[in-house]
């Protein structure tokens, strides 16, 4: 293709590209939600039940966030002008950080701007090339990249196998004794909650691997952060593991309902992450409407408790009746909840033919899965009602038996 001068574009292989995606149904088109975030929302002017966002407990839209929100655009404004280590560090990051450390139960606390910068921000500045990451062979892209600009060595297991995950820690050992050096750091990576098959990790069994070889463990508890533990303390906190696990990833773009992460452990930990975490280095800080809207969650999280309850609640019910239905919904065990579809092209079709029927639950294909475990993934939330949650239900047994997936 050429340019309107009439050189040769450069990048015209990018249409190329996205013309393949389109013809391998891959190409995921945005939907454009018009309203706020909830269990209706209104998408391509339809309104829909919503079993897509990961707002779950309700918070992206609870009064006493907007309060906060607020009053804090008109304490402060609306951005915090700087990186953290320049002039951008305010009173209230500092708060945020010591009561996120009070309600994980780890000494310090230091935010980012997401989950994802947390990642990335911490596996490099923790390990580098005298080192080793053991990390699960389906955790988090965010984790993946943190690992890629580690200059450590890495090893993966296969998902969830602890008996796989001790073998790697054992050989590592001799091979360090039989004269491969010792390593300085063997650092276990896991997600608490894997998000595209909402099982748990089975941490108990990892965290007595690492100790039994001197490894130290690290969860990205992105999707138990409000979900898992008390008051949504996380997978730490829910199998009693307090102490034991020395990195602890969360996520506030999730349950918590605003937007940012945080990396929860020693002192020395937050230390060293504030002079070398690159994120945090170079990367201007949470706006003050963001920080405000966190702190606020973490109180509604902790005085009403009555929220995790409903998230818990709704999802026993619908993980139940999807399953009656006669769907394949995988090992699922938290509120996202994967219904199997094989192939790409099947999940968009049900996909889209649930838009017909008033839901919106999205498709997830490769490469966020592997090519034959296409599936939809739906999330109920805390904010959902039995009727809204019957009528996904029906229009999910609907186009099931016109698409022939119901095998029940
Ligand atoms: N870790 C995991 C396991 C996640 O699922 C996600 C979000 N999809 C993240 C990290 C990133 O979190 P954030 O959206 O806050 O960047």
């Amino acid at each position: 293709m050429s340019s309107a001068v009439g050189r040769p574009d450069p990048m015209a292989f990018l249409d190329d590209e996205v013309a393949g995606l389109r013809e391998r149904h891959l190409y995921r088109a945005l939907r454009i939600m018009s309203s706020a975030q909830g269990p209706i929302v209104s998408v391509d002017n339809r309104r829909l039940v919503s079993l897509s966002s990961n707002d779950y407990l309700g918070l992206t839209h609870h009064p006493r966030l907007r309060a906060a929100v607020l009053q804090a655009v008109d304490d402060r404004g609306v951005g915090s002008g700087a990186v953290r280590t320049i002039a951008g560090t305010m009173s209230m990051h500092e708060e945020l950080e010591r009561e996120l450390a009070e309600f994980k139960g780890t000494p310090a606390v230091l935010t980012f701007q997401s989950g994802f910068t947390a990642n990335t921000g911490v596996i490099p500045t923790v390990t580098g090339e005298t080192d080793l990451i053991v990390s699960d062979a389906l955790n988090h892209a965010s984790i993946i990249d943190g690992m890629r600009l580690s200059k450590a060595p890495r090893e993966i297991y296969p998902h969830a196998d602890v008996i796989a995950l001790r073998e790697i820690l054992e050989r590592a050992r001799r091979d360090g004794r039989a004269g491969g050096g010792e390593h300085r750091l063997i650092l276990v990576v896991t997600d608490g909650v894997f998000s595209m098959d909402g099982d748990i990790a089975p941490l108990p069994g990892i965290v007595e691997a690492a100790e039994a070889f001197g490894a130290a463990v690290m969860v990205d508890d992105a999707h138990a952060s409000g979900v898992l533990g008390r008051d949504g303390r996380g997978t730490v906190d829910h199998f009693g593991l307090h102490g034991r696990v020395a990195i602890q990833v969360g996520t506030l773009s999730k349950a918590v309902g605003s937007l940012g992460g945080y990396v929860a452990g020693s002192l020395a930990l937050r230390e060293i992450l504030t002079q070398r975490a690159r994120p945090f280095l170079f990367s201007t800080s949470q706006p003050p409407a963001v920080v405000a809207a966190c702190r606020e969650a973490l109180r509604v999280m902790q005085e009403e408790p009555e929220l995790q309850a409903q998230l818990w609640a709704n999802t026993r019910y619908f993980k139940a009746e999807l399953q009656r239905l006669g769907f394949d919904t995988g090992h699922s065990e938290t509120p996202i909840t994967p219904v199997m579809m094989g192939d790409p092209a099947t999940a968009g079709r049900f996909s889209d033919r649930l838009i017909d029927e008033g839901v919106f639950a999205q498709p997830v294909v490769f490469p966020t899965v592997a090519i034959d475990k296409s599936r939809l993934r739906t999330i109920v939330t805390a904010a959902h009602g039995d009727k809204q949650l019957d009528f996904a239900l029906s229009a999910f047994d609907r186009v099931g038996n016109e698409l022939g997936l119901i095998t029940g």
